[in-house]
């Protein structure tokens, strides 16, 4: 092989090798955030966090914490193309319970964590209106949802357990 075809090679491999590294620490900065795991400092390891004001509770699967920041983290069992709107709101309904419990700290974002890949989803008042909107309608009974399955274990994760009629478990879990 001539020294051209030679430096070529070593060129693109650098190239591959530069770009690999890139989407990894990507991938990386999504998937587990930096800081402090904290959720078993701030409650109860699996205890069911709660906001009275809005009326919304929520399980994250981890809470880190880094300075004055909380970024709450949820892993799904399933691949998702892009952020599943049930899921964008649990994370919502995180940010809002967190912001009642600690008033002092900063949560700008939450990491959705799928199989396949993991996605920041910022806490933007958008999302916050909007969830507060359908917990509204939820309370007013104008848009109560049909339930559609007998699985306790997911009214007891569901973040809209305080205010659904059709949950399978008392309120006070
Ligand atoms: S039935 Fe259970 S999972 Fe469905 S909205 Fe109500 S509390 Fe949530």
């Amino acid at each position: 092989m001539s020294t051209f075809w030679l430096i070529l090679l070593l060129l693109i491999l650098v190239l591959l090798l530069f770009l690999g590294g890139k989407l990894k620490r990507k991938e990386k900065s999504y998937a587990i955030p930096k800081g402090k795991e904290v959720y078993e400092d701030l409650e109860a390891r699996g205890k069911i966090l709660r906001s009275y004001r809005y009326g919304l509770s929520g399980k994250p699967d981890m809470i880190k914490r880094k300075g004055n920041t909380l970024i709450p983290y949820e892993y799904k069992t399933t691949d998702a193309a892009v952020p599943r709107d049930g899921h964008i709101f649990q994370m919502v309904a995180y940010f809002l319970i967190l912001s009642e419990m600690y008033p002092n700290m900063d949560i700008p974002y939450g990491v959705l964590k799928y199989k396949n890949q993991a996605f920041r989803i910022d806490n933007i008042p958008e999302n916050r209106s909007r969830l507060l909107g359908i917990v509204d309608e939820m309370r007013a009974q104008f848009m109560e949802p049909e339930r559609n399955h007998s699985n306790s274990g997911r009214c007891f994760k569901c973040s809209f357990n305080e205010v659904c009629q059709q949950k399978l478990i008392s309120s006070k879990q």
